[in-house]
């Protein structure tokens, strides 16, 4: 189950080309200019089960799929098994944004284990005065997209940059 805020389709601000982006409520980080903030109580959002969100899913064949909110990091046990069920059922990449840092992440067994399932991650907190409206997919500069799987595999992080994420 995820507390859910909402499933918008066919979305293009939430990563390359159309996606199903899954909002979800919750998040921690409670960073100061946060465009969502009424995303931070996990109560605010609806209880869905991955059967039911899957169905949504399921229902844009051409669309790929973005974990955004909130912090699904906040919820990692539930999106961990939309994951799965996302990888078994379909051939859509993920994208996840966040505002853990990667290195956090690796370090938490729940979390660590959705990473797996992730192809790119937006990781950071959204800093104010790094602000940077400019930059693609993410709001300020200390932020990174990260190609996840090859982070893993080498043990640091790979950054994607600008002209990486248009040619996916
Ligand atoms: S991580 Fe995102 S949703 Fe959470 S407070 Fe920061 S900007 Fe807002």
């Amino acid at each position: 189950m995820i507390s859910i805020l909402d499933i918008v389709h066919d979305t293009m601000v939430d990563g390359p080309g159309f996606r199903t982006s899954v909002y979800c409520a919750g998040c921690p980080n409670a960073c100061p200019g946060c465009h969502n903030p009424q995303s931070w109580d996990i109560g605010a959002g609806h209880r869905m089960s991955t059967d039911d969100i899957m169905r949504e899913i399921l229902s844009d064949p051409f669309a790929n799929v973005t974990f955004t909110g909130g912090d699904p990091m906040f919820q990692a046990k539930g999106f961990l098994e939309l994951a799965r069920a996302i990888r078994r059922e379909t051939e859509k990449n993920i994208w996840c944004f966040t505002g853990y840092r990667f290195e956090q992440l690796v370090q938490n067994a729940d979390m660590r284990a959705l990473l797996e399932y992730i192809d790119v991650l937006i990781d950071g907190p959204f800093v104010m005065a790094l602000r940077d409206p400019d930059l693609l997919f993410r709001g300020s500069s200390n932020q990174r997209a990260i190609l996840v799987g090859e982070s893993l595999r080498q043990g640091s992080v790979v950054e994607l940059d600008d002209e990486d994420i248009l040619s996916m």
